[in-house]
């Protein structure tokens, strides 16, 4: 048996033989062919004849939109004139695979220079290809695998759109080699609920097929488990089962304080399953993730639906929804300049909408429709706010078009020291500790090396958001809390204890946080606080706040 160590995501543990995410083929060589034309031409035809039938087989299993998707994709696969186009090549003395590539790439240029559609469709083209690559060269097709039985994936990171595909009756855990605890592929990872531990270095050594226990909890990967292991992850995967089932109530401390637990949403679709996960509003509506496949900025129209249908599902509640925030990890073609050498620290968040005011205009405008038209309470933030101007800003921008409730976030140390200030005038402030932290550390939030420094747990964190708590509390202003931070039952009390008035997170949380609160009274959180505050390092503090935490249980028994 053997540990290898990474970052857990949320509380879950699940077992299963691993399938491995392949990489994206390397391109072929214009070597001359040692083949004869007609050897090759069989070569091509039959890996197409395959990859045709394989999509079809999968389409048949999946049914449904997929059906028709891969229906199509195997269509393309057969298309003659292309098939005439790859012979052509083999003709002039080129590979199969070079004359798949090649012939397959001019027609995916002619598909997008046709746009609409057919341009939508040129990325499929791209996959048929590298699947007949795959097949010419005996290789695993990359993307996400399909054993053809549920698995552990295993994968250096995923696209937020592999992820948001992943189906979740096949994969029974994530594990991956990058990617911190607040990268994207994390933040679906929880809101999918699928049992994650991101930034195991060691996981590039998992071989296909062979038995794993994901325990996120612990942030481990056992390989090798014995009899035993898997019987207790087992069981303790079904008592977790079972604590989800408990009765739901409103977020609140042991004395009754009452501790809002709203949900993090990046669509309205989610909206139906936080209220039943007992979601009390939504503390943090991701828009950007709306549009992230967009090559142009959305109507008001298309914003006003998306807006509406999500204020529509939380009649009365408080919904805070943040304006579009593209930068690094998720940028908006619309919005950002790829060039950027640091990307983290450039035109992102506000800084990038100021630079467009006309599409944060449009987007105010929207907001303010979709509120007027429904009964939630609408509250709208700005992103990535570094100074107290960017603050007035936003908030007299959002006011001018009749947003009754305008706050910033706070990520970047510089809006935490100066809370006090941006408090005087913003009506809110909600802490984002994903970013807050990378900044603080100084630690890239999608970069598995350094995963270890994006812990929101260290004391350096703490102490900003204990001025952040303050500051709230001296200008009688609600402080949020809506990163990942919120989601870590014991750190969620520490986040009470240092002045968070609320706490959103990925509604499958929030049964765990729920249970974590309602153990302990606003004094012994403040305690609790004050002991993680007081350690030197992040691993400390937790085993602080932990002993904190468990001497009050004791005396409360
Ligand atoms: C954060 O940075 O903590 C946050 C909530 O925003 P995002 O994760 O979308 O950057
Ligand atoms: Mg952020």
């Amino acid at each position: 048996m053997t540990e290898l160590r990474g970052v857990g995501i949320g509380l879950g543990v699940a077992q299963g033989p691993v399938a491995r995410m392949s990489e994206p083929l390397p391109p072929p060589s214009d070597a001359p062919s040692t083949l004869s034309a007609d050897e090759e031409k069989a070569r091509v035809a039959d890996a197409v004849a395959g990859v045709a039938r394989e999509l079809e087989t999968r389409g048949a299993q999946a049914g449904g939109a997929a059906q028709d998707v891969l229906e199509a994709q195997a269509m393309m696969a057969e298309d003659p004139s292309l098939a005439d186009e790859v012979n052509a090549r083999i003709g002039q003395g080129k590979t199969g695979e070079f004359a798949v590539f090649d012939a397959f790439a001019s027609f995916r240029d002619q598909l997008t220079a046709l746009g609409g559609y057919l341009g939508e469709r040129a990325a499929d083209l791209d996959d048929v290809a590298q699947r007949v690559i795959a097949r010419l060269r005996g290789v695993p097709a990359p993307g996400v695998p399909d054993p053809g039985h549920p698995f552990v994936l295993v994968a250096k990171d995923l696209a937020p759109a592999d992820t948001a595909l992943l189906d979740l009756e096949k994969v029974l855990a994530l594990v991956t080699t990058d990617g911190g605890p607040t990268s994207h592929t994390a933040i679906l990872a929880r809101e999918k609920s699928i049992v994650a531990v991101v930034g195991a270095v060691a996981a590039t050594g998992l071989k296909d097929g062979e038995t794993v226990i994901v325990d996120a909890a612990a942030g481990v990967v056992t390989t090798e488990p014995t009899s035993d292991e898997l019987d207790r992850a087992r069981n303790r995967a079904a008592d977790r089962a079972a604590a989800a089932t408990a009765p739901i109530t409103d977020g609140a401390l042991a004395d009754g304080t009452p501790i809002p637990l709203l949900a993090n949403l990046g669509s309205p679709d989610g909206a139906a399953d936080a209220v039943a996960l007992g979601a009390e509003g939504v503390g943090l509506f991701r828009t950007e993730f709306l549009f992230l496949s967009s090559s142009q900025a959305p109507t008001v129209e298309q914003q006003r639906e998306s807006y509406t249908k999500l204020l529509a599902a939380f009649p009365g509640k408080k919904v805070v929804v943040r304006v579009l925030d593209a930068g690094a990890d998720k940028p908006l073609a619309f919005l950002n300049d790829a060039h950027e050498e640091n990307p983290a620290l450039g035109l992102r968040g506000i800084r990038a909408l100021r630079a467009s005011e006309d599409i944060l205009r449009e987007q105010l405008t929207a907001l303010a429709e979709a509120d007027a038209a429904t009964d939630a309470d609408l509250w709208v933030m700005a992103p990535m706010v570094a100074t107290v101007e960017e603050a007035r800003y936003f908030t007299d921008l959002a006011r001018d078009y009749g947003i009754k409730t305008a706050g910033v976030m706070v990520e970047v140390p510089s809006s935490a020291l100066l809370a006090d200030r941006i408090l005087g005038f913003s009506d809110f402030a909600s802490i984002g500790t994903n970013d807050l932290t990378q900044y603080t550390m100084a630690a890239d939030r999608l970069l598995g090396s350094v995963a270890a420094f994006q812990d929101p747990w260290h004391p350096a964190v703490l102490r900003l958001i204990r001025e952040v708590g303050d500051a709230g509390r001296i200008n009688r202003k609600p402080v949020g809390i809506c990163g990942e931070a919120a989601a870590d039952p014991l750190l969620a009390v520490v986040l009470v204890g240092l002045g968070a008035t609320s706490l959103s997170m990925a509604p499958t949380a929030i049964a765990d946080v729920r249970a974590t609160l309602l153990q302990h009274s606003l004094d012994d959180a403040r305690e609790i606080a004050q002991a993680a505050l007081a350690a030197n390092d992040a691993a400390s503090a937790r085993t602080a706040a932990q002993a904190a935490a468990t001497s009050h249980k004791e005396t409360q028994q």
